[in-house]
């Protein structure tokens, strides 16, 4: 206790010293204007993986696109994938609508300030609940994404492997100390456009106005901190992928069930070496590496060039034949542009 207490002191100072940094440096963001929900919501789901340059755009095509829930929820899950295309984490994006459809069916429309009724709604968990009531309703709710476990654990000195339960909920314990001093919303996204731009992986130190309280620099070791447990490495995952194609058509397979890519097309693809019911080439056309957070896909890509009538003979469950030049009208994951990048072992007709 006499550690935690110790670590509390600094509190006051640390609050001060913030609000005055976000009052300097903070950047005129869209979603900062209006603190609408559900433009808050919007913006949670796209930067919590993505960084604020990559995700701009697409943060923008949506809200034109759809500018309330009530025209999100009315959208087709083909059209926000189509928006969300190249984003990755596409599973995020059908949430998003089937969240948005919940919010006009169960709240007519409006996002609720309920901790309870956030967490009911598809994609919402624990974080984007918090950053909605923090942020949009302004309610002493601590948001603890990547940024703020980082600062956190170097102000703090936390020792704790950073992404357990227990330093989680350190973290919150300390953010409740922290809204003693300001508001839930100038709190929050003050401390994640901190880690941002000032506390970043490789930390700016020199021109930092917490190096008196921030106990990593006082250690001199702030890039010792946050503390990692060592990380599991992705899953191999060999595949062959196959271009069954006319040189007119070509064969594409929605996505479905427990997919890693639900909802996206893809080419047909099985796993490696596994029978399948078309000729096969004696060498591949290229292999491909493709990394995801658990996945590290190996795909040999495998061009088979058949007369029209037998491609259209072909049996392929949640297949269809479609122009080549087509191809970019359908949703595809971002392995699938590595894929097209290859250009096709014999010439298109
Ligand atoms: S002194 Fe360095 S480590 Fe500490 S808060 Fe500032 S930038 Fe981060």
């Amino acid at each position: 206790m006499a550690d935690k207490s110790n670590k509390a002191v600094h509190i006051p100072h640390l609050a001060r010293e913030l609000a005055a940094w976000f009052e300097q440096h903070r950047r005129p963001l869209p979603f900062r204007q209006h603190y609408d929900p559900y433009e808050c919501w919007l913006a949670e789901v796209i930067f919590q993986q993505t960084r604020i340059e990559q995700g701009m755009p697409y943060y923008r095509r949506f809200l034109e696109k759809y500018p309330t829930v009530h025209q999100l929820a009315e959208a087709s899950e083909e059209e926000v994938l189509n928006l969300w295309q190249g984003l990755g984490y596409y599973r995020r994006a059908l949430n998003l609508l089937e969240g948005a459809r919940q919010v006009v069916q169960e709240h007519q429309g409006k996002i609720p300030v309920d901790r309870t009724a956030l967490l009911r709604i598809k994609g919402i968990g624990q974080y984007i609940a918090s950053a909605v009531r923090a942020i949009a309703f302004n309610r002493p709710d601590v948001v603890i994404d990547g940024n703020v476990r980082r600062v956190m654990g170097r102000w703090f000195a936390l020792e704790m492997p950073i992404d357990t339960p227990a330093a989680i909920q350190r973290i919150r314990d300390l953010g409740a100390l922290f809204l003693r001093h300001l508001s839930p919303r100038l709190f929050n996204e003050a401390l994640m456009e901190f880690g941002a731009l000032q506390c970043t992986p490789r930390p700016r130190c020199e021109t930092c106005p917490m190096q008196p309280w921030c106990m990593a620099f006082q250690q001199g070791r702030p890039t010792d901190y946050p503390r990692r447990k060592a990380r599991r490495k992705p899953t191999a995952m060999p595949i062959d992928m196959y271009r069954l194609t006319d040189g007119r058509r070509i064969w594409l397979v929605r996505q479905d069930g427990d997919s890693l890519w639900k909802g996206l097309y893809l080419f047909p693809y099985h796993p490696k070496n596994a029978p399948v019911p078309y000729p096969r080439p004696a060498q591949p056309t290229a292999t491909l590496t493709h990394v995801l957070t658990h996945r590290r896909i190996q795909a040999a890509l495998w061009d088979v060039h058949l007369p029209a009538d037998q491609l259209a003979a072909l049996a392929i469950p949640a297949g269809r034949l479609v122009p080549i030049d087509e191809i970019h009208t359908y949703p595809l994951p971002r392995l699938m542009e590595k894929v097209l990048a290859v250009p096709l072992a014999f010439p298109l007709s």
